[in-house]
């Protein structure tokens, strides 16, 4: 270690463990932007630029059990020229976040004052995370996450993570495998988005390949459609049966009359109303639904209690979703041989859509929570649900 090519910048210091007997270095660094060539030719270069170190004392075991990378970097064996050294230097990643891993890694994440890890480090986590092979999975990371997120989720003012935060935190409750945190973040975008649900990392986070399966999205779109749907056959109901059956004489005024009321809440009609519009937001315009007959006396038909439909088809439409369950989600996943078995057993009579599942959910969750092939979930639609299901 005579010479070190980093002598002159900053260093800081941090002890993972008492018993360390090798030492990290996390190079943070800026990215440099400079011009080369001139003209036409002319293109922007990045350059790296170290702007100071972060010195880690870990245990090489740790390290080395920590994944196939760090074992083949660490092995005494290997011609890797780190594998013969006490030091080791890793490029291009976030402290904050190495810093964590690190201590998850050696089981103490106990110390980290959650409130100071942002979204942004989560993410910077999960970038160290694919770059190194480390699992995300591992109880004490899943664990660490868990107690992030609700140290984070309460703020100061009593209120909860926003429509910006939830988009941001798909990614990594999936990641981590977090149930609560997915089923709660895939609810409220599916209530609370206007147009099409997508996620979003956080900002000046520009590593593209970390995201979310495009079917996952595709699924929550989906619980997003069916909502309008379920809010839609509430609010018809009423018209669909004096169109149908209707034979008196103030069936017309009725009709009027209640698709008038609707009209002024701003809901109505839906399908051109939810494309400006969130379904919390529809909801919200519905609450202000006020209903007057044009008619003294109605037949008996007609004598219908449109407030009451109205507050029932926003009541069935609020309680409709849960949210997408991870783990009716992991069960569903396309495998070999008994594919999906345990997300079948679900269906059967008598047992709970939410039976072995981390959040309490029903039909709309399990159903919306399917990653297996298509055709499948299609074949189960078109059949009752007493039917056993242990030949599907
Ligand atoms: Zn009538
Ligand atoms: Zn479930």
């Amino acid at each position: 270690m005579a010479t070190d090519t980093y002598w002159q910048l900053e260093h800081e210091y941090y002890t993972i463990a008492t018993d360390h007997d090798l030492i990290v270095r996390v190079i943070e660094h800026e990215d440099i932007e400079r011009t080369e060539g001139e003209g036409i030719d002319a293109k922007i270069v990045k350059d790296f630029v170290p702007n100071k170190v972060h010195e880690f004392k870990v245990k090489r075991s740790v390290l080395a059990n920590s994944s196939e990378y760090f074992q083949k970097l660490l092995d005494t064996n290997s011609s890797f020229k780190e594998s013969q050294q006490s030091r080791i230097d890793l490029l291009g990643d976030e402290a904050r976040s190495a810093e964590i891993w690190f201590k998850i890694l050696h089981g103490s994440p106990s110390g980290l004052t959650n409130l100071d890890i942002t979204i942004k480090n989560v993410w910077e986590m999960l970038l160290i995370a694919h770059k190194y092979g480390l699992d995300p999975k591992l109880p004490v990371a899943k664990a660490w996450f868990e107690a992030w997120w609700i140290a984070n989720k309460k703020k100061a003012n009593g209120s909860t993570f926003g429509f910006g935060e939830y988009r941001e935190l798909l990614f990594p409750c999936h990641t981590f495998e977090y149930a609560p945190g997915f089923a709660a973040a895939t609810k409220y975008l599916a209530y609370n988005t206007i147009g099409h649900i997508t996620e979003q990392r956080p900002n000046g986070f520009h590593h593209h390949h970390l995201r979310l399966d495009q079917g996952i999205v595709q699924q929550i779109n989906a619980a997003k459609g069916r909502l309008k749907s379920i809010l839609h056959d509430g609010l018809y109901t009423p018209i669909e049966k004096l169109l149908e059956s209707s034979r008196c004489s103030c069936k017309e005024h009725t009709l009027y009359a209640y698709q008038k009321s609707l009209t002024n809440t701003e809901a109505w009609p839906l399908e051109k109303k939810f494309s400006k519009n969130s379904i919390t937001a529809l909801h919200d315009k519905l609450e202000g639904f006020s209903h007057t007959a044009l008619v003294p006396k109605m037949c008996y038909d007609c004598r219908i209690d449109f407030g009451h439909v109205v507050h029932e088809a926003v009541r069935n439409t609020s309680s409709y979703f849960d949210g997408l369950c991870l783990d009716c989600m992991n069960t569903s996943k396309p495998k070999f041989g008994d594919a999906d078995e345990d997300y079948w057993k679900h269906s059967r009579q008598g047992v709970s859509w939410d039976f072995n599942c981390r959040i309490r959910h029903g039909q709309p969750s399990w159903y919306f929570s399917f990653m297996g092939r298509k055709q499948k979930m299609m074949e189960w639609v078109h059949r009752p649900r007493y039917r056993n299901r242990s030949d599907s």
